[in-house]
């Protein structure tokens, strides 16, 4: 099961950020996309599992339409 967010700026903004897990022979990795948000990266990744917290801190992302930097408020879990 993927973990979704919907990004939403209070500018009505909407982005989105999804996670997902890569398996290799000798190590798991998580891994966030982003998608319309500007981000310091558009995808970050860490050996294990990866919270949205660590996303969000190590992908910085900001509002495309108005500058705003977006924390976890502006995050709402889709669940799927
Ligand atoms: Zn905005």
């Amino acid at each position: 099961m993927a973990d979704k967010y919907k990004i939403v700026c209070n500018c009505g903004c909407e982005g989105s950020a999804k996670f997902y897990e890569k398996d290799s022979p000798y190590s798991a990795w998580g891994i966030w996309d982003f998608k319309n948000i500007d981000c310091k990266s558009d995808r970050v990744q860490k050996a294990g599992y990866m919270t949205i917290l660590e996303a969000i801190n190590d992908a910085e992302p900001i509002c495309s339409g108005c500058g705003m930097k977006l924390n976890e408020q502006h995050f709402i879990q889709i669940n799927k």
